[in-house]
């Protein structure tokens, strides 16, 4: 029997981010920024590595914009 995971997807708001770059500095395995357009760009939309979760759970909450949107997916 395999333990159920929670996994989350990672969106980010076109509208809000302003490419600062906190979110690639807090968890680069997840996030870039995009220099030409100063737009985060997602590379790993759905994460149910529980170290990388609480990454991308840190990168939300420090982003000056509020622009990161994370839907958690439930478990399994
Ligand atoms: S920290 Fe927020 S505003 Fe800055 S690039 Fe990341 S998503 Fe965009």
């Amino acid at each position: 029997m395999t333990t159920p995971r929670k996994s989350i997807r990672i969106e980010v708001d076109e509208n809000l981010c302003q490419g600062i770059g906190y979110c690639e500095r807090t968890c680069p395995s997840v996030f870039g920024v995009n220099k030409e357009k100063l737009m985060a760009v997602v590379k790993i939309p759905v994460v149910d590595d529980p170290a990388l979760i609480e990454h991308v759970e840190l990168a939300e909450q420090t982003c000056p914009t509020r622009a990161i949107l994370l839907t958690k997916l439930g478990d399994g």
